[in-house]
């Protein structure tokens, strides 16, 4: 149904205690995003419009979801996410329809937020899909390009949306009065790393492990990477039926979400 390619979270749960590092980045989605749903007037007393799009782009598992997510818990806004993968590929010839939907849906629901994910799939200059037929894809964006201009920025509707390949995007999505921001969401640094598996292992109990020693060997990590580690490193303590997680179960962890990624590269 309509459900899984749209979804819709009151308020997501998701704060911006649960986002390690990305200060700037958040402090950037504030701006453009919160501050005009919370703070409408003083845009109005200063005589500013709000950018109408915001574009986070940046490889995946960075957290530009999660960041997505934690803005519209702090707006109190209703969160709508559709990804344009599945808009693609699940929902042939009727990609416009979704998109006239979506924007009725975020309006009935304001205040809302809008994160379309994965929006190369539909914002592409060139489309690699054999499956869905590249007119109807550009179908699908004239209809996105469409909502996104007869919209109100000052209204209580904001559009974000996110992206592996800024590269590949048709430059009609970053016109002034479209996608007019554009914000680098970046893999984490060692003070990043620390923060996010501090947020990971909140919960856990992790003995004597210092989280120090994770942080100086998951160099390339992602967040999301991390968060797997997390999980992994506990599933094998489980598996001991330890009291506590261990340095080994961390570097065990590793490994495998290591070479996880590596064969996923492979099938890219
Ligand atoms: P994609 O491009 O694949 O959609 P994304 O950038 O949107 O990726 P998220 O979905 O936000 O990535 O991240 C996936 C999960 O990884 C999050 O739910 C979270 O648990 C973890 N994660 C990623 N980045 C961070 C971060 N900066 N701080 C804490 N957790 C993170």
């Amino acid at each position: 149904s309509r459900v899984r390619v749209m979804e819709l979270e009151e308020s997501p749960d998701v704060t911006f205690k649960n986002v390690g590092g990305l200060k700037n980045e958040i402090e950037e989605v504030r701006e453009a995003v919160e501050y005009p749903l919370t703070r409408p007037e003083v845009f109005q007393r200063i005589g500013v419009e709000p950018p109408k799009g915001i574009l986070l782009y940046g490889p995946p598992g960075t957290g530009k979801t999660l960041i997505a997510k934690a803005v519209a818990n702090q707006a109190n806004a209703t969160f709508i996410r559709m990804s344009g993968s599945e808009l693609v590929h699940k929902f042939i010839g009727e990609g416009a329809q979704m998109v006239r939907d979506l924007f009725l849906l975020a309006r009935e629901r304001a205040p809302s937020i809008v994160f379309i994910d994965e929006i190369d799939a539909i914002g592409s200059m060139r489309t690699h899909d054999g499956t869905s037929g590249s007119a109807e894809v550009q179908r699908t964006l004239m209809q996105l390009l469409a909502e996104m201009d007869g919209f109100d920025n000052r209204g209580d509707v904001r559009i974000m949306a996110a992206t592996n390949r800024v590269d590949m995007l048709d430059p009609a999505l970053l016109r002034p009065g479209r996608f007019d921001r554009v914000l680098e969401v970046s893999p984490p640094d060692s003070d990043a790393r620390f923060e996010i598996f501090r947020i990971h292992t909140d919960n856990m109990n992790i003995g004597t492990v210092d989280l120090k020693d994770l942080v100086n060997i998951t160099e390339n990590a992602t967040g999301a990477e991390i968060q797997a580690i997390c999980r992994e490193a506990g599933m094998f303590a489980v598996r001991r039926n330890a009291s506590e997680i261990t340095m080994d179960d961390f570097q065990a962890a590793i490994s495998k979400v290591k070479n996880k990624s590596k064969s996923d590269d492979i099938m890219y």
